[in-house]
């Protein structure tokens, strides 16, 4: 009996019991890999099992605690991955295009994992910026919270699993569970992924689950606290959009769409340049990768009209000797694309788009050259290259072949070029390959607002370069306009996306109460001892250290600038300093003052303040002239949280240097190593 692909929903897996169902095909021989049945499934349910179990399960953690869950699961899948790997080939994809699209997409929750941890703090709520007065005992400051709501991740059939991972890596970190509905044509390597994280015991229950084909109601079920987050073709998500979820209750809804992405060669990197050959390249690699099946390949090659032939022959060489076939047949390079029908829907496409170019390799109707896998009943698709004969063309700019298609488009100038890009209506990303630094400034200034992320490639960087195609967790991968408008990849602006944004207006302590973070709304405490005395767990928000005083002397300048070499004049100089427009004559060195500062604060004997990790947000407010007195205040700020097992976290401090006029002179943040209270 043919394979049901299974759902996991309300903590359970679902299977179809019936023998009907959506045939899943082999992609290279065209046979019944797996069926997916009418799942049966209580959508209202699974909504509402998210909401109560997954969503206040995860809500209670933090966002480091959220991060260390995600670093689990990568880890497992990390192990198990074989698991994801046994059906791929079924799929058209090479074992080089299921490394990125399984490996590819554990690393994201690695890379979730880590950022998460270094850049949100180790707490339930984020607080943005620092408070903004507003007026006397007023203070406001930003918190983004978690929703308490559900994600709808639908997902393209071309990712199986960097598809449902990536997704899945924000919005754990944002505390919203999620419900994931992948593409049919390719549900049944979703399933193994799922059912690998459902193993993993990493995520709390609730956190995820699995539909396998319709999702029925579903959208019915959702409102202003839920979000969906589609990936696939812009038809498919403008009749999303449509919901009135979307549009009457306000669902967040973010769709990571079709996108005619560009790459540009630029009019300096002529034949026989470095510049040529990383072109042709990236746009072969783009091509063949993943039978060109992914949102961010190359669909418009941009060249210099000089250039049309030099490029359309050389990457006909390449293409030459690409082996397309069966992918688990050893040495096959391209496989096929995922369905007869996606097949035929490339042909057609490509069918439009020639209204406005010609076949100049490939082509619907060229014969199949396969080493492996059956014509016939397979879903292969040669490779296309298509030359533009009117780069104005309406198709070229707005119909998507998604295979290994590409067309390459003259253009005149750069400002020939940047309208040609835009009649894109805004893509994924771009890439551009030249070494003209001119060029690139005029035309990323003409192009950027048009995309997510653009490349630049050259003779420098090129080696060592990710590709075109390659979206990484920290850079932004969603577009503008016809991309969809999302943000689903950026490093932590994209878990801020699903997370809800609230300005709170209060008394500074209660701010501080939030924030965990001590504002100069708030009283500073002198403390018995000094706070460089109190271990991680003794030390209170506020505690501060108020100093002695020290006076700035001509001596004292002279003897720091000899002896570290700073001689600029400001120091050194009176009638220059008292020339310049900021000085009313020689001055003390911000550094000097600093240095003086530690020497104010610091309690020397060993303790718990371990070592001085740096400093930030250094301002040098006024200048110190010789004869002023300084004084500090050291308030600590921020209390990290130790990793772990350590047995010692960052403390920041505040520090105010002020003059006899109690004038604020130098300000900065201090950050210390500081020990925990030992056990035992
Ligand atoms: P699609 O046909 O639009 O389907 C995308 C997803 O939507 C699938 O899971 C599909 O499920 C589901 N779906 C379709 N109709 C639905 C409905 N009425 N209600 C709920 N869900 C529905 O796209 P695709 O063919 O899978 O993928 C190819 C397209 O995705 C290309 O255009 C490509 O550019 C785009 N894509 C974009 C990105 C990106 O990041 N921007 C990434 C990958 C792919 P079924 O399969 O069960 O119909």
């Amino acid at each position: 009996m043919t394979y049901q692909v299974s759902s996991y929903a309300y903590g359970s897996w679902v299977t179809p019991t019936g023998t009907d169902g959506t045939p899943i095909l082999d992609a290279s021989t065209g046979a019944v890999v797996a069926l997916v049945g009418d799942n049966g499934l209580d959508y209202a349910r699974m909504v509402q099992h998210a909401r109560t179990v997954g969503g206040p399960a995860l809500r209670v953690l933090t966002f480091h605690e959220r991060a260390t869950a995600l670093r689990a699961l990568g880890k497992y899948l990390n192990e198990h991955k074989e698991d994801i790997y046994v059906d791929y080939g079924t799929t058209g994809g090479t074992v080089a295009d299921m490394r990125v699209d399984v490996d590819g997409g554990i690393a994201v929750l690695f890379a979730y994992s880590s950022m998460t941890r270094k850049e949100l703090p180790n707490d339930t709520v984020l607080a943005e910026g620092r408070p903004i007065g507003l007026g006397e005992a007023n203070l406001a400051q930003t918190f983004y919270t978690s929703p308490h709501g559900v994600g709808l991740h639908i997902n393209a059939y071309n990712f199986p699993c960097w598809g449902i991972l990536e997704k899945l890596a924000t919005s754990i970190i944002a505390g919203v569970p999620v419900i994931v509905k992948p593409a049919t044509a390719s549900a049944h390597v979703a399933e193994r992924v799922v059912r690998g994280i459902v193993e993993s015991g990493a995520l709390p229950a609730g956190s995820v689950q699995l539909i396998s084909g319709s999702i029925g109601d579903l959208m019915d079920h959702l409102g202003g606290q839920d979000h969906v987050a589609f990936t696939g073709s812009a038809w498919t998500a403008a009749k999303l959009r449509g919901h009135a979820c979307v549009l009457q209750r306000g669902t967040h809804f973010n769709a990571e769409a079709d996108s005619l992405n560009a790459s540009i060669l630029g009019p300096d990197a002529v034949a026989g340049t470095p510049e040529f050959d990383i072109y042709v390249t990236g746009v072969f690699r783009e091509m063949s990768s993943k039978a060109g099946q992914k949102c961010t390949s190359i669909r418009r090659a941009f060249v210099p009209a000089a250039q049309v032939d030099a490029v359309i022959e050389a990457l006909r060489a390449k293409l030459a000797k690409v082996v397309l076939g069966d992918p688990r047949v050893e040495g096959t390079r391209m496989g096929p694309l995922i369905s007869p029908s996606q097949r035929d829907d490339v042909a057609e496409a490509v069918r439009t788009l020639m209204r406005g170019a010609e076949v100049a390799v490939g082509g619907p109707d060229a014969p199949l050259s396969l080493a492996s896998g059956d014509a016939e009943k397979g879903s292969f698709f040669p490779l296309t290259v298509l030359k533009a004969t009117d780069p104005r063309a309406t198709e070229l700019h707005s119909v998507e072949a998604f295979g290994p298609v590409c067309t390459v488009i003259p253009y005149a100038d750069p400002a020939d070029l940047a309208e040609l890009v835009a009649l894109g209506q805004g893509s994924l990303v771009a890439s551009i390959v030249s070494y003209d630094k001119a060029f690139l400034k005029e035309l990323i200034g003409a192009i950027a607002a048009y995309h997510g992320r653009l490349l630049i490639l050259d003779r420098d960087n090129a080696a060592t370069s990710f590709p075109h195609g390659a979206p990484l967790p920290q850079l932004i991968h969603g577009g503008p306009g016809r991309a969809g408008g999302g943000q689903e990849l950026g490093g932590m602006h994209s878990v801020k996306h699903l997370l809800q944004a609230t300005s709170i207006a209060s008394s500074p302590s209660a701010l501080m109460a939030l924030s965990s973070t001590w504002n100069t709304g708030v009283t500073p405490t002198r403390t018995q001892v000094h706070p460089f005395r109190l271990y991680l767990e003794d030390l209170q928000l506020g505690d501060t250290c108020f100093t002695g005083s020290r006076t700035i002397t001509l001596e004292d300048v002279e003897h720091f600038a000899h002896f570290t070499g700073d001689t600029f004049y400001a120091h050194m100089d009176e009638e220059a300093a008292t020339a310049s427009p900021i000085f009313e004559g020689r001055v003390a060195h911000g550094y000097f003052i600093l240095a003086c500062a530690a020497g104010l604060f610091v309690d020397p004997e060993p303790g718990p303040v371990l070592a001085n990790y740096g400093l930030e947000n250094l301002r040098f407010v006024q200048p110190m002239y010789f004869g002023d007195t300084m004084t500090v205040r050291l308030t600590c700020k921020h209390k990290g949280t130790p990793r772990p097992g350590a047995t010692m976290a960052e403390v920041t401090w505040d520090v105010a240097v002020t003059n006899q006029r109690d004038e604020l002179c130098a300000s900065y943040e201090l950050l210390t190593m500081n020990a925990c209270r030992p056990t035992g």
